[in-house]
Protein backbone atom coordinates (compact mmCIF):
# COMPACT_ATOMS: atom_id res chain seq x y z
CA UNK A 1 0.00 0.00 0.00
CA UNK A 2 1.40 3.48 -1.37
CA UNK A 3 0.74 6.60 0.61
CA UNK A 4 1.24 9.86 -0.17
CA UNK A 5 3.55 11.49 2.46
CA UNK A 6 1.59 14.34 3.18
CA UNK A 7 0.74 12.95 6.79
CA UNK A 8 -1.05 16.34 8.84
CA UNK A 9 1.71 18.64 7.26
CA UNK A 10 -0.16 21.84 6.37
CA UNK A 11 0.25 21.44 2.75
CA UNK A 12 -2.59 22.79 0.45
CA UNK A 13 -4.50 20.26 -1.39
CA UNK A 14 -5.06 20.38 -4.81
CA UNK A 15 -8.70 18.69 -6.09
CA UNK A 16 -7.70 15.54 -8.17
CA UNK A 17 -5.05 14.38 -5.57
CA UNK A 18 -4.86 10.95 -4.88
CA UNK A 19 -5.10 10.40 -0.62
CA UNK A 20 -4.73 7.04 -0.50
CA UNK A 21 -4.43 3.93 -2.49
CA UNK A 22 -5.36 0.24 -0.79
CA UNK A 23 -5.75 -2.84 -1.55
CA UNK A 24 -9.25 -4.80 -0.08
CA UNK A 25 -8.75 -6.29 3.11
CA UNK A 26 -11.21 -8.75 1.59
CA UNK A 27 -13.23 -8.91 -1.55
CA UNK A 28 -15.64 -11.19 -3.79
CA UNK A 29 -16.55 -10.42 -7.41
CA UNK A 30 -19.86 -10.03 -7.89
CA UNK A 31 -22.07 -13.62 -8.74
CA UNK A 32 -23.63 -11.49 -11.57
CA UNK A 33 -20.67 -11.16 -13.35
CA UNK A 34 -18.42 -14.29 -11.86
CA UNK A 35 -18.34 -15.56 -15.95
CA UNK A 36 -17.23 -12.33 -17.32
CA UNK A 37 -14.09 -11.14 -14.38
CA UNK A 38 -11.30 -12.88 -13.18
CA UNK A 39 -12.22 -13.81 -9.26
CA UNK A 40 -8.90 -12.26 -8.65
CA UNK A 41 -7.93 -9.26 -10.40
CA UNK A 42 -11.64 -8.50 -11.80
CA UNK A 43 -10.01 -7.73 -15.32
CA UNK A 44 -12.47 -8.98 -18.26
CA UNK A 45 -11.76 -11.10 -21.07
CA UNK A 46 -11.01 -14.73 -21.91
CA UNK A 47 -11.11 -16.24 -19.17
CA UNK A 48 -10.71 -19.92 -17.57
CA UNK A 49 -13.08 -21.81 -15.11
CA UNK A 50 -11.03 -23.15 -11.81
CA UNK A 51 -11.56 -26.86 -12.99
CA UNK A 52 -12.01 -28.05 -9.33
CA UNK A 53 -15.23 -25.75 -8.04
CA UNK A 54 -16.07 -24.79 -12.11
CA UNK A 55 -17.55 -21.90 -9.69
CA UNK A 56 -14.47 -19.16 -10.14
CA UNK A 57 -13.40 -18.07 -13.38
CA UNK A 58 -9.62 -16.72 -13.98
CA UNK A 59 -7.26 -14.50 -16.68
CA UNK A 60 -4.92 -17.40 -16.50
CA UNK A 61 -2.83 -19.16 -14.25
CA UNK A 62 -1.06 -16.42 -12.38
CA UNK A 63 -4.20 -15.15 -11.36
CA UNK A 64 -5.34 -18.93 -10.39
CA UNK A 65 -1.76 -18.83 -8.43
CA UNK A 66 -2.25 -15.54 -6.82
CA UNK A 67 -5.96 -16.68 -5.55
CA UNK A 68 -5.20 -19.94 -4.65
CA UNK A 69 -4.12 -18.65 -0.63
CA UNK A 70 -7.46 -17.37 -0.63
CA UNK A 71 -9.82 -19.63 -2.76
CA UNK A 72 -8.89 -23.01 -1.32
CA UNK A 73 -10.88 -22.35 1.82
CA UNK A 74 -13.88 -21.96 -0.49
CA UNK A 75 -13.25 -24.40 -3.49
CA UNK A 76 -14.47 -27.81 -1.68
CA UNK A 77 -17.81 -25.71 -0.08
CA UNK A 78 -18.28 -24.18 -3.81
CA UNK A 79 -18.10 -27.68 -5.62
CA UNK A 80 -20.41 -28.38 -2.98
CA UNK A 81 -23.56 -26.67 -3.27
CA UNK A 82 -22.67 -25.97 -7.51
CA UNK A 83 -25.02 -25.31 -9.63
CA UNK A 84 -26.19 -23.01 -6.58
CA UNK A 85 -24.81 -19.73 -6.65
CA UNK A 86 -24.13 -18.30 -2.93
CA UNK A 87 -25.42 -14.84 -1.98
CA UNK A 88 -22.08 -12.37 -2.54
CA UNK A 89 -22.57 -11.46 0.98
CA UNK A 90 -22.17 -15.37 2.18
CA UNK A 91 -19.42 -15.39 0.20
CA UNK A 92 -17.83 -12.09 1.55
CA UNK A 93 -18.42 -13.22 5.17
CA UNK A 94 -16.89 -16.76 4.73
CA UNK A 95 -13.52 -15.45 3.28
CA UNK A 96 -13.38 -13.01 6.02
CA UNK A 97 -13.94 -15.88 8.32
CA UNK A 98 -11.01 -17.54 6.77
CA UNK A 99 -9.12 -14.82 7.30
CA UNK A 100 -9.41 -14.03 10.22
CA UNK A 101 -8.53 -17.51 11.27
CA UNK A 102 -5.45 -16.94 10.01
CA UNK A 103 -4.16 -14.15 11.37
CA UNK A 104 -5.79 -11.75 9.47
CA UNK A 105 -7.19 -10.14 12.91
CA UNK A 106 -3.87 -8.02 13.04
CA UNK A 107 -3.38 -6.37 9.25
CA UNK A 108 -3.68 -3.27 9.41
CA UNK A 109 -4.96 -0.68 6.78
CA UNK A 110 -2.92 2.68 6.48
CA UNK A 111 -4.69 5.73 5.57
CA UNK A 112 -1.99 8.53 6.41
CA UNK A 113 1.80 7.43 7.53
CA UNK A 114 0.91 7.12 10.57
CA UNK A 115 -2.68 6.46 11.14
CA UNK A 116 -4.02 2.44 10.00
CA UNK A 117 -6.99 0.51 11.08
CA UNK A 118 -7.95 -3.03 11.64
CA UNK A 119 -10.69 -5.06 10.96
CA UNK A 120 -11.82 -4.36 14.61
CA UNK A 121 -11.63 -0.70 14.71
CA UNK A 122 -14.67 -0.85 11.79
CA UNK A 123 -17.86 0.19 13.24
CA UNK A 124 -20.16 -3.40 13.67
CA UNK A 125 -23.24 -0.94 14.30
CA UNK A 126 -24.05 -4.09 16.41
CA UNK A 127 -27.15 -3.24 18.79
CA UNK A 128 -28.46 -1.07 15.90
CA UNK A 129 -28.31 -4.33 13.68
CA UNK A 130 -29.16 -6.75 16.46
CA UNK A 131 -32.93 -4.32 16.54
CA UNK A 132 -33.40 -4.08 12.73
CA UNK A 133 -35.63 -6.79 11.80
CA UNK A 134 -34.59 -6.43 7.94
CA UNK A 135 -30.81 -7.20 8.75
CA UNK A 136 -31.91 -10.04 11.29
CA UNK A 137 -33.90 -11.71 8.60
CA UNK A 138 -30.88 -11.17 5.89
CA UNK A 139 -28.24 -12.41 8.59
CA UNK A 140 -30.04 -15.81 9.60
CA UNK A 141 -30.26 -16.55 5.62
CA UNK A 142 -26.65 -15.68 5.54
CA UNK A 143 -25.75 -17.71 8.39
CA UNK A 144 -27.97 -20.80 7.25
CA UNK A 145 -25.54 -20.51 3.97
CA UNK A 146 -22.46 -20.44 6.03
CA UNK A 147 -23.96 -23.67 7.72
CA UNK A 148 -24.54 -25.29 4.72
CA UNK A 149 -20.88 -24.58 3.22
CA UNK A 150 -18.53 -24.40 6.37
CA UNK A 151 -17.13 -26.75 9.06
CA UNK A 152 -18.98 -25.36 12.21
CA UNK A 153 -15.80 -25.39 13.85
CA UNK A 154 -14.54 -22.66 11.75
CA UNK A 155 -17.40 -20.31 12.49
CA UNK A 156 -17.21 -17.96 14.91
CA UNK A 157 -19.57 -17.42 17.83
CA UNK A 158 -22.96 -15.71 16.83
CA UNK A 159 -22.20 -12.71 18.42
CA UNK A 160 -18.32 -12.25 16.27
CA UNK A 161 -20.39 -13.34 13.30
CA UNK A 162 -22.98 -10.65 13.83
CA UNK A 163 -20.31 -8.35 14.47
CA UNK A 164 -18.56 -9.18 10.88
CA UNK A 165 -22.05 -9.15 9.31
CA UNK A 166 -22.07 -5.58 11.12
CA UNK A 167 -18.66 -4.68 9.36
CA UNK A 168 -19.68 -5.55 5.69
CA UNK A 169 -23.04 -3.85 5.94
CA UNK A 170 -21.94 -0.63 7.10
CA UNK A 171 -17.91 -0.73 5.61
CA UNK A 172 -18.40 -2.50 2.26
CA UNK A 173 -17.54 -0.63 -1.16
CA UNK A 174 -18.79 -1.34 -4.50
CA UNK A 175 -16.04 -2.62 -7.10
CA UNK A 176 -16.81 -0.56 -10.16
CA UNK A 177 -15.21 -0.96 -13.58
CA UNK A 178 -14.67 1.90 -15.97
CA UNK A 179 -18.31 2.62 -16.63
CA UNK A 180 -19.17 2.71 -13.01
CA UNK A 181 -21.04 -0.62 -13.22
CA UNK A 182 -20.67 -2.90 -9.70
CA UNK A 183 -18.39 -5.79 -10.32
CA UNK A 184 -17.02 -6.30 -6.76
CA UNK A 185 -17.90 -5.98 -2.95
CA UNK A 186 -14.94 -5.44 -0.52
CA UNK A 187 -13.54 -4.35 2.52
CA UNK A 188 -10.78 -2.10 2.67
CA UNK A 189 -9.63 -1.25 6.57
CA UNK A 190 -8.50 2.70 5.42
CA UNK A 191 -10.50 3.66 2.97
CA UNK A 192 -13.92 3.07 5.46
CA UNK A 193 -12.41 5.49 8.15
CA UNK A 194 -13.83 8.05 5.97
CA UNK A 195 -17.59 9.63 6.85
CA UNK A 196 -20.46 10.74 4.20
CA UNK A 197 -21.69 13.63 2.91
CA UNK A 198 -24.03 14.69 -0.06
CA UNK A 199 -21.65 17.32 -0.91
CA UNK A 200 -18.40 14.93 -0.86
CA UNK A 201 -14.84 16.22 -0.88
CA UNK A 202 -13.65 13.23 -2.47
CA UNK A 203 -14.59 10.00 -4.87
CA UNK A 204 -13.60 6.79 -4.34
CA UNK A 205 -12.61 4.96 -7.86
CA UNK A 206 -11.08 1.84 -8.61
CA UNK A 207 -8.11 0.17 -10.75
CA UNK A 208 -9.18 -3.33 -10.49
CA UNK A 209 -9.36 -4.18 -7.20
CA UNK A 210 -7.39 -1.63 -6.11
CA UNK A 211 -9.24 1.90 -4.41
CA UNK A 212 -8.27 5.36 -5.30
CA UNK A 213 -9.73 7.86 -3.24
CA UNK A 214 -9.64 11.69 -4.91
CA UNK A 215 -10.56 14.79 -3.81
CA UNK A 216 -12.93 16.85 -5.61
CA UNK A 217 -11.96 20.39 -4.22
CA UNK A 218 -9.43 22.43 -3.35
CA UNK A 219 -7.98 21.43 0.86
CA UNK A 220 -6.35 24.15 3.17
CA UNK A 221 -4.57 20.87 4.40
CA UNK A 222 -5.36 17.09 4.59
CA UNK A 223 -7.26 16.30 7.78
CA UNK A 224 -8.79 12.79 7.26
CA UNK A 225 -11.58 13.91 9.86
CA UNK A 226 -12.51 16.53 7.15
CA UNK A 227 -12.62 13.77 4.23
CA UNK A 228 -16.29 12.77 2.84
CA UNK A 229 -17.34 10.60 0.19
CA UNK A 230 -21.16 9.99 -0.73
CA UNK A 231 -22.15 6.32 0.61
CA UNK A 232 -25.39 6.88 -1.71
CA UNK A 233 -26.72 7.80 -4.67
CA UNK A 234 -26.73 11.85 -5.38
CA UNK A 235 -29.68 11.56 -7.71
CA UNK A 236 -32.38 11.50 -5.12
CA UNK A 237 -34.02 13.43 -2.89
CA UNK A 238 -32.78 15.18 0.14
CA UNK A 239 -35.57 12.95 1.92
CA UNK A 240 -34.99 9.90 -0.41
CA UNK A 241 -31.26 9.65 0.67
CA UNK A 242 -32.06 10.87 4.37
CA UNK A 243 -33.81 7.45 4.50
CA UNK A 244 -31.39 5.24 2.68
CA UNK A 245 -28.29 6.35 4.10
CA UNK A 246 -30.29 5.69 8.10
CA UNK A 247 -31.96 2.70 7.03
CA UNK A 248 -28.54 1.46 6.00
CA UNK A 249 -25.78 3.44 7.89
CA UNK A 250 -28.13 3.80 10.89
CA UNK A 251 -28.06 8.20 10.77
CA UNK A 252 -29.77 11.20 10.02
CA UNK A 253 -27.34 13.10 7.63
CA UNK A 254 -27.42 16.61 8.26
CA UNK A 255 -24.89 17.77 5.74
CA UNK A 256 -24.92 21.16 3.66
CA UNK A 257 -27.17 19.27 1.18
CA UNK A 258 -29.47 17.86 3.17
CA UNK A 259 -30.30 21.57 4.63
CA UNK A 260 -30.77 22.84 1.07
CA UNK A 261 -34.10 24.33 -0.26
CA UNK A 262 -34.66 21.82 -3.16
CA UNK A 263 -37.92 23.33 -5.06
CA UNK A 264 -37.34 21.19 -8.46
CA UNK A 265 -37.12 17.64 -7.31
CA UNK A 266 -40.70 17.13 -7.05
CA UNK A 267 -41.99 19.84 -9.65
CA UNK A 268 -44.24 19.82 -12.22
CA UNK A 269 -42.95 22.43 -15.36
CA UNK A 270 -45.04 25.47 -15.39
CA UNK A 271 -48.24 25.77 -17.94
CA UNK A 272 -46.89 28.63 -18.80
CA UNK A 273 -44.62 27.48 -21.45
CA UNK A 274 -42.18 30.56 -21.85
CA UNK A 275 -41.95 29.71 -18.24
CA UNK A 276 -39.14 27.82 -16.77
CA UNK A 277 -40.25 28.14 -13.21
CA UNK A 278 -40.39 24.52 -11.01
CA UNK A 279 -44.24 24.65 -9.70
CA UNK A 280 -45.60 23.11 -6.56
CA UNK A 281 -48.54 21.52 -7.03
CA UNK A 282 -49.32 21.93 -3.54
CA UNK A 283 -50.04 25.48 -4.55
CA UNK A 284 -52.50 27.31 -6.97
CA UNK A 285 -50.38 29.36 -9.02
CA UNK A 286 -46.88 29.85 -10.52
CA UNK A 287 -44.36 31.67 -8.41
CA UNK A 288 -42.22 33.50 -10.70
CA UNK A 289 -45.22 34.03 -13.31
CA UNK A 290 -48.47 33.71 -11.55
CA UNK A 291 -50.56 31.08 -14.37
CA UNK A 292 -52.80 29.40 -12.44
CA UNK A 293 -52.21 26.26 -11.92
CA UNK A 294 -55.75 24.28 -12.83
CA UNK A 295 -57.28 21.27 -11.24
CA UNK A 296 -57.28 19.03 -14.23
CA UNK A 297 -52.99 20.23 -15.01
CA UNK A 298 -53.05 19.24 -10.79
CA UNK A 299 -54.69 15.56 -11.90
CA UNK A 300 -52.39 15.45 -15.07
CA UNK A 301 -49.29 15.59 -13.17
CA UNK A 302 -50.17 13.51 -10.33
CA UNK A 303 -50.93 10.76 -13.28
CA UNK A 304 -48.07 11.32 -15.34
CA UNK A 305 -45.86 10.92 -12.23
CA UNK A 306 -47.74 7.49 -11.30
CA UNK A 307 -47.17 6.40 -14.16
CA UNK A 308 -43.73 7.62 -14.52
CA UNK A 309 -42.73 5.46 -11.25
CA UNK A 310 -44.59 2.58 -12.25
CA UNK A 311 -42.42 2.36 -15.41
CA UNK A 312 -39.21 3.45 -14.05
CA UNK A 313 -39.93 0.63 -11.21
CA UNK A 314 -40.47 -1.97 -14.20
CA UNK A 315 -37.42 -0.50 -15.92
CA UNK A 316 -34.88 -1.57 -12.99
CA UNK A 317 -33.05 -4.50 -14.45
CA UNK A 318 -33.78 -3.52 -18.30
CA UNK A 319 -34.34 0.01 -20.11
CA UNK A 320 -36.59 -0.03 -22.62
CA UNK A 321 -36.56 2.27 -25.56
CA UNK A 322 -40.10 2.51 -26.60
CA UNK A 323 -41.16 2.80 -22.66
CA UNK A 324 -38.80 5.61 -21.81
CA UNK A 325 -40.47 7.16 -24.93
CA UNK A 326 -43.90 7.19 -23.93
CA UNK A 327 -43.07 8.49 -20.54
CA UNK A 328 -41.00 11.28 -21.96
CA UNK A 329 -43.63 12.05 -24.12
CA UNK A 330 -46.78 12.37 -21.23
CA UNK A 331 -44.10 14.42 -19.18
CA UNK A 332 -43.45 16.60 -21.59
CA UNK A 333 -44.84 19.88 -20.20
CA UNK A 334 -46.31 18.23 -17.22
CA UNK A 335 -42.86 17.84 -14.94
CA UNK A 336 -40.32 19.88 -15.26
CA UNK A 337 -36.95 19.30 -16.17
CA UNK A 338 -35.06 19.10 -13.43
CA UNK A 339 -37.88 16.85 -11.66
CA UNK A 340 -36.25 13.87 -10.60
CA UNK A 341 -38.42 10.98 -12.23
CA UNK A 342 -37.91 13.05 -15.80
CA UNK A 343 -34.07 13.02 -15.40
CA UNK A 344 -34.26 9.46 -14.63
CA UNK A 345 -36.52 8.33 -17.58
CA UNK A 346 -33.95 10.58 -19.70
CA UNK A 347 -31.35 7.77 -17.70
CA UNK A 348 -33.39 4.82 -18.84
CA UNK A 349 -33.82 6.42 -22.39
CA UNK A 350 -29.66 7.41 -22.83
CA UNK A 351 -28.99 3.70 -21.99
CA UNK A 352 -31.63 2.01 -23.74
CA UNK A 353 -30.78 3.82 -26.56
CA UNK A 354 -27.11 3.20 -26.70
CA UNK A 355 -27.78 -0.71 -26.22
CA UNK A 356 -29.93 -0.71 -29.49
CA UNK A 357 -27.46 1.50 -30.86
CA UNK A 358 -29.96 4.31 -31.90
CA UNK A 359 -26.84 6.61 -31.83
CA UNK A 360 -29.32 9.73 -33.20
CA UNK A 361 -31.21 9.29 -30.13
CA UNK A 362 -28.68 8.51 -27.50
CA UNK A 363 -26.78 11.57 -28.68
CA UNK A 364 -30.05 13.62 -28.16
CA UNK A 365 -31.04 11.89 -24.76
CA UNK A 366 -27.14 11.91 -23.66
CA UNK A 367 -27.40 15.89 -24.29
CA UNK A 368 -30.92 16.27 -22.36
CA UNK A 369 -29.18 14.53 -19.38
CA UNK A 370 -26.31 16.52 -18.80
CA UNK A 371 -28.07 19.38 -16.76
CA UNK A 372 -29.49 16.72 -14.91
CA UNK A 373 -26.36 15.41 -13.64
CA UNK A 374 -24.64 18.62 -13.09
CA UNK A 375 -27.36 19.14 -11.47
CA UNK A 376 -27.55 16.72 -8.92
CA UNK A 377 -24.14 15.22 -9.24
CA UNK A 378 -22.08 18.59 -10.19
CA UNK A 379 -19.90 19.15 -12.91
CA UNK A 380 -16.66 17.09 -10.87
CA UNK A 381 -18.18 13.83 -10.56
CA UNK A 382 -17.15 10.24 -12.24
CA UNK A 383 -20.70 9.85 -13.39
CA UNK A 384 -20.77 13.42 -14.89
CA UNK A 385 -17.60 12.98 -16.76
CA UNK A 386 -18.67 9.49 -17.83
CA UNK A 387 -21.72 10.97 -19.61
CA UNK A 388 -19.49 14.10 -21.57
CA UNK A 389 -16.99 11.00 -22.69
CA UNK A 390 -20.14 8.59 -23.92
CA UNK A 391 -21.77 11.70 -25.68
CA UNK A 392 -18.50 12.41 -27.28
CA UNK A 393 -18.01 8.39 -28.10
CA UNK A 394 -21.91 8.62 -29.33
CA UNK A 395 -20.43 11.75 -31.63
CA UNK A 396 -17.77 9.69 -33.37
CA UNK A 397 -20.42 7.13 -34.26
CA UNK A 398 -22.63 9.93 -35.62
CA UNK A 399 -19.94 11.70 -38.35
CA UNK A 400 -19.31 14.70 -35.94
CA UNK A 401 -15.89 14.82 -34.93
CA UNK A 402 -15.49 18.31 -33.83
CA UNK A 403 -18.59 17.93 -31.37
CA UNK A 404 -17.44 14.96 -29.73
CA UNK A 405 -13.24 16.78 -30.01
CA UNK A 406 -15.32 19.59 -27.55
CA UNK A 407 -17.42 17.15 -25.55
CA UNK A 408 -14.35 14.75 -24.48
CA UNK A 409 -12.07 17.68 -23.71
CA UNK A 410 -14.73 18.71 -21.24
CA UNK A 411 -14.66 14.68 -19.83
CA UNK A 412 -11.49 14.95 -19.44
CA UNK A 413 -11.56 18.34 -17.53
CA UNK A 414 -13.33 15.88 -15.25
CA UNK A 415 -12.13 12.66 -15.46
CA UNK A 416 -8.66 13.85 -14.41
CA UNK A 417 -9.42 15.03 -11.68
CA UNK A 418 -11.70 12.41 -10.58
CA UNK A 419 -9.65 9.38 -11.78
CA UNK A 420 -5.85 10.96 -12.79
CA UNK A 421 -4.31 10.89 -15.61
CA UNK A 422 -2.79 7.37 -15.32
CA UNK A 423 -6.16 5.88 -14.97
CA UNK A 424 -7.06 3.23 -17.17
CA UNK A 425 -10.50 5.01 -18.01
CA UNK A 426 -8.24 8.35 -19.29
CA UNK A 427 -5.48 6.34 -20.80
CA UNK A 428 -6.92 3.42 -22.57
CA UNK A 429 -10.65 4.90 -23.35
CA UNK A 430 -10.32 8.57 -22.93
CA UNK A 431 -7.28 9.26 -24.89
CA UNK A 432 -7.57 7.23 -27.80
CA UNK A 433 -11.08 9.00 -28.71
CA UNK A 434 -9.83 12.39 -28.25
CA UNK A 435 -6.99 11.33 -30.64
CA UNK A 436 -10.07 9.83 -32.94
CA UNK A 437 -11.76 13.10 -33.00
CA UNK A 438 -8.75 15.17 -34.16
CA UNK A 439 -7.88 12.97 -37.14
CA UNK A 440 -11.34 12.79 -38.04
CA UNK A 441 -11.80 16.50 -37.72
CA UNK A 442 -8.88 16.86 -39.84
CA UNK A 443 -10.65 14.58 -42.91
CA UNK A 444 -13.79 16.78 -42.69
ZN1 LIG B 1 -6.96 -12.00 -13.50
ZN1 LIG C 1 -12.11 -23.66 -7.25
ZN1 LIG D 1 -26.77 14.89 3.43
ZN1 LIG E 1 -44.41 30.32 -14.39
Amino acid sequence: MRIKNRGYKRVPIERGTTILYGKPFAYVVRSAVRDERCDHCLRSGKLRKCSECQYVYYCDRNCQKESWSIHKGECAYLKKISPKVIPDAARLMARIIFKLNRGGADEMGHYSEKNVRKFKDLMSHYSDIKVDAKRQEHFFSLYGVLLQCLDETLLPNAVELMGIYGRICINSFNILDINMNTIGVGIYLGASVMDHSCKPNAIAVFEGTTIIVRTLTDLPFLDWSQIRISYVDLLNSNKDRRDELHSSYYFWCDCERCKEEEPMVEAAACPNLSCDSPCSIETDECKKCGTKLSTEFKEMFRAVVDFTTHHLEEMKTMAYLDVSKICLAKQEGVMHEFNIKHVRTLEMAHIAAINLECWEDAESYSKKLIPGYLLYYGEIHPLTGLLYLTTGKIQLHLGKPKEAFKMLNKASTVLTITHGDKHTLVREELRPLIYQAVMESQNT
